[in-house]
């Protein structure tokens, strides 16, 4: 392994990538260090949506939207509590983003409606191939990867960065760098940094690549940056809240498409097409933190192979949704009181039909997407739900640059940061697809930038 580097990336997952990747478009010598035997991190787990705007996709399927409306749907969903200026940098680069990641080759399907969008803007890619061919393509340009490292301190000379110290088997060694950035990825991994950081999410369940133990987070702190967005970490509402073989770490959101979420005792206790944390909360607060989902045949031809979230049939298959021709004989499937169930099916259908205000203030499917009608076509479906921490949404506080700051707000010489170890840019909310779209954006942004950085400055850096 290189013991020199113009770039020294930390962690292989779509952000770790993408900076490498452009890196080495930029000119520099690049190395990514990987802690586990493969790269992909949580990315490859993920449901592969991605959040853009204005797209060929979008165009095709006749979807009107523009940049504008997606800095308000991220602010708003966020709470405004977002880092503004990392927004508006990901409005600003975003399409150039797509349209890069199409040119190396990523394939986007069909847009889909997703949590806190006003139009459909989740591009489904395959997460594995999106891995495989910025890999491929770093490596044509003179970059190196190299798996079963794992980083374990930043090495620091005055106040600057100046490369890391990694560990390679009982090994250790130094490699120093021009600039290094942390792609490490989040916490979803670690109990303690939960427990610290997120305690609300005790009883949540988790998911995320083997490596995200928050490593970057605490190297980074060691070096004095600052954090961002700690008090936001949220979990996700529709995953099966028993862990089964068929279970790959992203639930269902057939409330998306229609259906309802009802309580044990058969009850709806939040507005489905509000944002699937907000969803993730609620769901927190009902006995055993359990809900249902509940549909009909109209929601489940909506199933889309192509989308893990929308995948309703392989759920169907798998046995985690029961189907039942009648809502008696779903209820007493699913174990919850037949009488309630079906009072609140048919109220919730009555005042679609009658045109009457929702209850819980149910206006469109999802975000601002489509319009709920009546779940009367049989056979009906459930699908027990609970929350699960996917990602980590906080992290440690960067620039627009991808700087990382110190916590006085002062940048730390070459360290850069990008993915989910980055805090500031959702805010107190999330907006689908938007951290896959985060870790292709500012992972390109960091890997420019720490070139730039590091071109510049490698006369402090001993070569
Ligand atoms: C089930 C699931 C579904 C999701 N669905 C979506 C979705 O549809 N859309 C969306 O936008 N987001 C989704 N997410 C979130 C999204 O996948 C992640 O936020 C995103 O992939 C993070 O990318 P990353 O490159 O920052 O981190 P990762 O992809 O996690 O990569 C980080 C890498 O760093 C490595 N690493 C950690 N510490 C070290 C170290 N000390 N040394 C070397 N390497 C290290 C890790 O092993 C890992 O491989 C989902 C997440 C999950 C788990």
């Amino acid at each position: 392994m290189s013991a020199v580097t113009d770039i020294l990336v930390i962690g292989g997952g779509l952000a770790g990538l993408s900076a490498l990747t452009s890196a080495a478009e930029s000119g520099a010598s690049g190395v990514l260090l990987e802690r586990t035997a493969s790269l992909g991190g949580s990315t490859v787990l993920s449901s592969g949506l991605m959040a853009f705007a204005g797209t060929d996709e979008q165009a095709s399927a006749g979807i009107e939207d523009d940049v504008e409306r997606l800095r308000h749907d991220l602010l708003e969903t966020g709470r405004f509590r977002n880092d503004e200026s990392l927004v508006d940098e990901y409005c600003a680069k975003q399409l150039d983003t797509y349209s890069w990641l199409k040119a190396l080759g990523v394939q986007f399907g069909v847009a889909h409606a997703g949590s806190g969008q006003a139009v459909p803007r989740s591009h489904p890619v395959d997460t594995a191939s999106v891995i495989d061919t910025l890999g491929r393509h770093a490596r044509v340009l003179g970059a190196e990867i190299r798996c079963n490292v794992r980083v374990r301190r930043l090495l620091v000379e005055g106040e600057q960065v100046v490369g890391v110290r990694a560990e390679i088997g009982d090994d250790e060694v130094d490699v120093r760098a021009g600039a290094v950035v942390l792609a490490s990825g989040g916490f979803t991994q670690s109990e303690e940094l939960l427990e610290r950081f997120a305690p609300a999410m005790e009883h949540a369940l988790r998911a995320g690549g083997a490596g995200n133990t928050g490593d970057g987070l605490l190297m980074a702190a060691k070096v004095g940056a600052g954090l961002a967005d700690m008090a936001f970490v949220k979990g996700t509402f529709g995953i099966f809240p028993w862990r089964s073989a068929a279970e790959e770490g992203t639930g269902i959101l057939a409330v998306y498409k229609g259906a309802i979420a009802v309580n044990g005792y058969g009850e709806r206790f939040i507005n489905e097409s509000l944002p699937y944390k907000v969803m993730g909360d609620a769901c927190l607060a009902q006995p055993e933190a359990l809900a249902f989902q509940i549909f009909d045949e109209n929601v489940l031809v909506q199933s889309d192979a192509s989308v893990p979230i929308y995948n309703f049939r392989r759920r169907l298959e798998a046995g985690q949704v029961r189907r039942a021709d009648t809502l008696e004989e779903l209820a007493e499937q699913l174990g919850i009181p037949a009488d309630a169930l079906c009072s609140t099916v048919t109220g919730y259908n009555q005042r679609l039909r009658d045109g009457a205000p929702d209850a819980l203030g149910r206006t469109t499917l999802c975000g601002g997407v489509g319009k709920p009608t009546p779940l009367d076509t049989p056979p009906y479906y459930g699908f027990p739900s609970t929350t699960v921490v996917l990602a980590t949404y906080c992290g440690v506080r960067v620039d627009n640059e991808t700087r990382v700051l110190d916590v006085f707000g002062t940048v730390i010489p070459g360290l850069y940061a990008a993915g989910e170890v980055t805090g500031g840019f959702h805010g107190d909310g999330y907006v689908t697809g938007s951290s896959l779209g985060k870790s292709a954006v500012f992972g390109r942004i960091a890997g420019r930038r720490a070139t730039a950085f590091a071109l510049g400055s490698l006369t402090s850096v001993a070569r």
